[in-house]
């Protein structure tokens, strides 16, 4: 089982895949984990791309979709959960490719639904939060790079919408309630996308 969140920044999609990993066993794929790892690690591409993740830009197809490559070739039974990617066209093409290559399908693609202000709102809160629990905070979490953030979402990913929907996969859910009610109704959706 595949599974897909889609959703601008700050609409839940880390915290939901993490759900579904414990309930489901799923594994997350979130290219920006992958990335900040890299970044920590001081690999020479992590450190190309905090310039860009700061600002809040994309980073360039070439280099997620590597990163995608590599885990994809690893498989896993349980499935996968694409967190933050794909979050381009050339992206959801290119994933579509290598599923077919390495003998997956996609099986649902769930779009979170939030509106712009409770993503700022939740995205200030998430900072606040660290900070005053002396955690460190995301170099993109603040107002400036967020707004550039959704820009790059609105622009770039919010056309993955009509693409997976033309595909016959694009599933929808309100995202503003509880983490507790949205992670059963997802629960659900992937149940049923499953069978
Ligand atoms: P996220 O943790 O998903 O909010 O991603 C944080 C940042 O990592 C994004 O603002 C981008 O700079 C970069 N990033 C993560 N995933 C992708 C992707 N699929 N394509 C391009 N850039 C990405």
């Amino acid at each position: 089982m595949n599974v897909i969140l889609l959703g601008p920044p700050g609409a839940g999609k880390g915290t939901q895949a993490q759900r579904l990993v414990d309930t489901h066993g799923m594994v997350q794929l979130s290219t920006g984990d992958m990335l900040r790892a890299a970044k920590a690690s001081g690999t020479e591409m992590g450190n190309r791309v905090a310039e860009v993740m700061a600002r809040g830009e994309l980073v360039t197809d070439e280099i997620v979709i590597g990163l995608i490559e590599e885990k994809l070739m690893e498989g896993n039974s349980a499935g996968f959960i694409f967190d933050g990617f794909p979050r381009t066209l050339a992206q959801a093409d290119a994933l579509g490719a290598l599923l077919e290559k390495t003998g997956h399908r996609l099986d649902a693609v769930i779009a979170l639904e939030v509106d712009d202000e409770i993503l700022v709102n939740r995205i200030v809160g998430r900072a606040e939060e660290a900070r005053a629990a002396g955690q460190p905070v995301r170099a993109d979490d603040n107002a400036e790079s967020l707004k550039l953030r959704l820009t790059e979402y609105y622009k770039k990913t919010a056309p993955l919408l009509g693409y997976f929907h033309a595909k016959g996969v694009l599933q929808s859910i309100d995202a503003m309630g509880s983490i507790e009610v949205i992670a059963t109704e997802l629960s659900g959706m992937v149940k049923g996308a499953a069978t």
